[in-house]
């Protein structure tokens, strides 16, 4: 048995996140997934809605398993071309404005063309606004300084900049030495790139599956209902692969999986979840049992779709999720490896 190696995976989750990918407009990043799926000899298909299967067949075809992770972004589009020549936005996914202020940006216009930018408060200035401290983040007050001599609407719209234009925010990646990885985008990318290596793992060492077993990279997690499609009627189990949420009360980590027990939309089965625990025990895995309050998944959307599936959810712990995110190497080996025997175990009862 060899795990897949962690080191190997944040380059994977470091070549991920450096490509611009806000939901909406993900087809670069599914092209990126499906060469390296294809480098391994492993067929994938894409749905309509842009997201990518991948099948392994097991030894068991009449049940099957899919687990999921996604790969759009938190991310923004041009609402607005102002006057003054500065963009105004409009969000993609669930986040404030302040994660974003002072955040390099980059502006795809709909022929290709790539513009970079910063996003600012109007009032940032503090030698020309006296309440640029207190004047509250929120659409009317940030905007975009593009980075090109523009000083009218007119002058942006001859670049070929316009509204509908998606705007994607650098994610700053940094693997330290010590094994820590900041980056914006670790949810849910991080759990893009440990699938990516178990599905190597079990495609170079040929691992016979005890279940059919798909991979859905979805596409639209982050606007609600990436993985509640393309589910076989044979799936019995259904796992989605997304990170943890961190902060007061939460005893998830940066350094173990968590298992979510209960998000926003209420209990995961029961069953699988003790399964996944009893896994994590058997195999000396570091795991925290964890609630999320403000939260969703693909697969609590696929439930809600109308599939008849056990379902669950657990993932690397990520610091500062949806904002300056962090996350440590021993977190994407104890999700690694709980995966990895999850993928060998035997189905809930
Ligand atoms: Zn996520």
């Amino acid at each position: 048995m060899t795990y897949p190696n962690s080191e190997e995976t944040i380059k994977v989750i470091k070549d991920l996140v450096s490509i611009p990918s806000p939901s909406g407009n993900t087809n670069e990043v599914i092209t990126w997934v499906e060469n390296f799926l294809a480098d391994l000899n492993v067929e994938t298909k894409r749905n309509r809605k842009g997201g990518l299967i991948a099948t392994i067949p097991g030894k068991d075809n009449d049940n099957h398993r899919m687990l999921t992770a996604h790969v759009d972004t938190l991310g923004a589009i041009v609402k607005e071309i102002k006057p003054s020549g500065r963009l105004k936005l409009d969000l993609i996914g669930g986040f404030r404005y302040n994660s974003i202020e002072g955040e390099y940006c980059q502006i795809e216009t709909s022929s290709g063309k790539i513009f970079t930018g910063t996003i600012l408060m109007h009032q940032t200035s503090v030698h020309v606004y006296q309440d640029a401290g207190k004047a509250e983040r929120n659409q009317d007050n940030m905007e975009v300084r593009i980075d090109e001599k523009v000083h009218t609407a007119d002058q942006v719209r001859e670049l070929g900049i316009e509204v509908g234009d998606f705007v994607s925010f650098d994610p700053r990646v940094q693997v330290l030495p010590n094994g820590y990885i900041k980056s914006r985008h670790l949810d849910d990318k991080a759990s893009v790139g440990i699938l990516l290596q178990l599905i190597k793992q079990v495609a170079t060492d040929k691992i016979e599956l005890p279940y059919t077993t798909h991979f859905l990279i979805s596409n639209n997690e982050e606007i609600g209902y990436g993985g509640n499609s393309n589910i076989t009627p044979e799936t019995v189990e259904y796992l989605a692969v997304d990170m943890g949420a961190m902060g007061d009360g939460q005893s998830t980590d940066e350094y173990t999986v968590s298992i979510c027990v209960k998000d926003a939309s209420g209990p995961y089965h029961y069953a699988f979840r003790k399964n996944l625990v009893e896994l994590a025990k058997t195999n000396e895995i570091g795991y925290k049992l964890d609630i999320y309050p403000y939260y969703g998944s693909d697969a609590s959307a696929a439930i809600r779709s109308g599939h008849d599936i056990v379902h669950g959810l657990i993932g690397p712990g990520i610091d500062s999720s949806h904002a300056f995110e962090r996350t440590h190497i021993s977190s994407i080996e104890n999700t690694t490896k709980l995966i990895y025997h999850y993928l060998l175990s035997e189905m809930v009862e």
